[in-house]
């Protein structure tokens, strides 16, 4: 089982999410791609955030007819704040050991550029492979700058595999995908100027979004 966890804020999912989400899936050949919504994200202003409810309710409908996506709720289900690392050991202990099997966390290189600030950040890397989701035309010096000075300087470079292997240390891999120039920030600020967010939102995202009143 290769098993691809995309978690994310998703306050509100986009067709950015999306549109990654598949390009990772069939980029690495994952059986299974579940998007996890933070309950309590640690790093984001509670006040500005939907209830965890309603944004997982939103991954569900954003993925409504595409059975290669999944939402999972794994993170609702623990109390306190919502920590990657826990989500990672738990996948890991299920679905990690056997052979064939892999589990891998997928984050955009913006995310990834913060995750010295994650709870036991050392610990992820010796938990799951990572999928970094590059831009095309984004500086990968950037990138190996950072693995290389916050993360490990004994990772190394693979242009044809185009991943950074290490010794001990699991593998992070690099993808450029088709980066749509949408945020939720923007989402969210749209919404509060009564603005239309139609095709940034999947129809059914909207609806839910406009018959619950979020982000007024
Ligand atoms: P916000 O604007 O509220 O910070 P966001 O749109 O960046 O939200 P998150 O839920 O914080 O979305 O992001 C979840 C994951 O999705 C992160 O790894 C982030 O890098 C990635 N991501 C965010 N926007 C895009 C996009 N347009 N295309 C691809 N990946 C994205």
């Amino acid at each position: 089982m290769r098993l691809g966890l995309f978690g994310g804020t998703f306050n509100p999912i986009h067709l950015g999410h999306l549109r990654a989400a598949v390009e990772v899936r069939e980029a690495f050949n994952l059986d299974r791609l579940l998007l996890i919504p933070s309950a309590n994200p640690p790093h984001k202003r509670a006040d500005r955030v939907a209830n965890p409810e309603d944004r997982l309710e939103m991954v569900r409908l954003a993925i409504r007819g595409e059975p290669t996506l999944e939402a999972c709720d794994v993170e609702l289900a623990r109390s306190g704040l919502s920590y990657t690392i826990e989500t990672l050991r738990y996948f890991q202990d299920r679905f990690g050991p056997g052979p064939g099997n892999a589990v891998f966390f997928i984050v955009g290189q913006d995310a990834f550029s913060e995750i010295t600030t994650w709870k036991s950040y050392e610990a992820l890397f010796v938990t799951a492979q990572f999928i970094v989701m590059t831009r095309p035309g984004s500086k990968p010096h950037a990138l190996e700058d950072f693995i290389h000075t916050r993360i490990c300087a004994e990772y190394q470079y693979d242009s044809t595999s185009n991943r950074y292997n290490h010794p001990r240390l699991c593998t992070i891999c690099c993808l450029n995908i088709t980066h749509l120039d949408i945020s939720a920030t923007r989402i969210r600020e749209w919404i509060k100027q009564g603005r239309s967010v139609r095709f940034i939102v999947p129809d059914a995202v909207q609806d839910f979004i406009h018959d619950k009143g979020l982000y007024r």
